[in-house]
């Protein structure tokens, strides 16, 4: 057997070792930032491993194109990675998700350009992968400027569905003609414009609250794409590979639908969640406000007190004050918890990575299920940058664009402290009821600067 070929198929399964082993380690946040690495060296060994293949180390210009390549992609990625600020890190997985889509795009059209090289069954690969990989290229760009604000509202006209079905039609018989007729350049170059403009158009109607779970649906999208062009290459790293991401990224987005108590078809083709779209609703009673003072002692004389972060201590990026107010509250003798609610903030897992960012112990972190009967024996629960995730609507309103999300059940404590700025809704758009009930004040103010007149405050008592 070929040496060098032995040595590429044993490098190929020590990286998909690496990947499966990095995969696993991320389920856990304590282990999640090990999981990166071991992730990132199985694409070190992956990318190293392709140089020894027929026609790279022997072909000087192949050979310069890929190190050209991979440097500028790894000094952009090391730049942006270090620049990229927690709350912009949703709009950077979506734009590195349509890199990945757009090369296995790419991989697809210098196939298809070449005209019927492969057989059949290997056409009908290249195609479909074509076709994903495009999709999920310019889909995940368009998901990437809503999310960054550079695109605003959503395009909707009547029998946009249709127009879009359509499209994606034109674009499939495309490409089954590509497949089995092999198409000339042009027929190809209509394909991939096809595809570009479907992913566009699949996008632009989603309001800018559901593109994380879009995003997630892409990165699907790209993990398949690549795998179909792993068999076109015959690359086994790029089969396994894609088939991971494939599958972890279905899975993701299914959990992420779900959370939100609505279907993947629901997310993509409503038009739920574009801000102001939600109704107003009238509330019996008014907001009451509480100052810091007031708050603290609450707090500070609790047994327990119960934190549910959200969106906003993201954007305050509040939680080193808030631990730090956790630990005086503890030194006082008062037990505090965090609750965190499946969808809070704007990716899965927000909070926890925030919070494990400012060194919170794990086994005071619990999830919405763990936790969710122990709000009525709380006497503070405070609600800190977060909105939707506390909206008793969800439970009693079947009028509410959110009935039947789970919702943390911040209703029941004694008191509930809620710090926000001011009269802002939540991603969703609609009214908390919360906000209104007896047991509820508000606490105004940017998180962060509330967080560190609490930690003065509460020291007083
Ligand atoms: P929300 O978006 O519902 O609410 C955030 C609140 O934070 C706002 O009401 C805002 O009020 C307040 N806020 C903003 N900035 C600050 C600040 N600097 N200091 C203090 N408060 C601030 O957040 P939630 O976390 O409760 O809910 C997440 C929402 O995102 C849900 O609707 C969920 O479905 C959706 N979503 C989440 C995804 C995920 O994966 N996590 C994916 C897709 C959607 P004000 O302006 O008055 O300060």
């Amino acid at each position: 057997m070929d040496i060098i070929k032995l040595l590429v198929d044993v490098s190929y399964f020590a990286a998909i070792f690496l990947f499966i082993m990095g995969l696993k380690r991320m389920a856990h946040p304590k282990t999640a930032a090990s999981g990166i690495k071991w992730a990132g060296a199985g694409m070190i060994v992956a990318t190293l491993a392709t140089f020894a293949y027929p026609g790279v180390i022997d072909n000087t210009t192949n050979l310069i194109l890929i190190i050209a390549g991979t440097l500028v992609g790894t000094v952009l990625a090391w730049v942006t990675g270090k620049r990229v600020e927690m709350t912009d890190m949703p709009q950077m997985i979506a734009l590195y998700n349509g890199m990945g889509g757009g090369a296995a795009g790419a991989i697809s059209a210098i196939e298809l350009f070449k005209g019927g090289e492969h057989a059949p069954v290997i056409m009908v690969l290249a195609v479909l992968g074509g076709i994903i990989g495009t999709v999920s290229f310019s889909g995940s760009l368009i998901a990437w400027a809503k999310l960054d604000g550079r695109i605003k509202g959503v395009l909707r006209f009547k029998g946009i569905q249709a127009f879009n079905g359509l499209t994606f039609l034109a674009t499939l018989a495309l490409g089954g003609y590509i497949a089995f007729a092999h198409g000339d350049a042009t027929v190809v170059t209509i394909f991939f414009v096809l595809a570009l403009f479907f992913g566009v158009m699949m996008t632009l109607p989603i309001g800018g609250a559901d593109m994380p779970v879009v995003i997630s649906l892409y990165n699907a999208f790209t993990g398949l794409a690549v795998a179909f062009e792993g068999f076109v290459l015959g690359n086994p790293a790029m089969i396994i590979a894609g088939t991971i991401v494939g599958s972890a990224g279905s899975l993701l987005t299914a959990l992420m639908a779900d959370a939100m108590n609505r279907s993947v078809a629901n997310v993509l083709f409503s038009n739920f969640g574009e801000a102001g779209s939600g109704e107003a609703a009238e509330y019996d009673g008014e907001m009451k406000s509480i100052d810091g003072a007031d708050a603290a002692i609450q707090m500070a004389y609790a047994e327990k007190v119960i934190i549910v972060p959200g969106y906003g201590m993201a954007v305050a990026q509040a939680q080193h004050k808030i631990w730090e107010l956790v630990q005086v509250l503890r030194e006082k003798g008062v037990t505090v918890k965090f609750a965190i609610h499946p969808v809070a903030g704007r990716m899965p897992g927000h909070m926890n990575v925030l919070l494990a960012e400012a060194g919170v112990p794990y086994d005071i972190i619990y999830d919405l299920d763990e936790i969710n009967n122990e709000f009525a024996t709380a006497d503070v629960a405070m609600v800190i940058g977060a909105n939707d995730v506390v909206n008793p609507v969800a439970k009693d309103d079947p009028s509410s664009p959110i009935y039947g999300m789970p919702v943390l059940n911040v209703d029941e404590a004694k008191n509930v402290i809620i710090v926000k700025r001011g009269q802002g809704a939540g991603f969703s758009g609609i009214q908390n009821k919360l906000f209104f009930l007896d047991n509820s004040r508000m606490l105004y103010g940017d998180a962060q600067e509330v967080a560190n007149n609490l930690i003065a405050q509460a020291k007083e008592f």
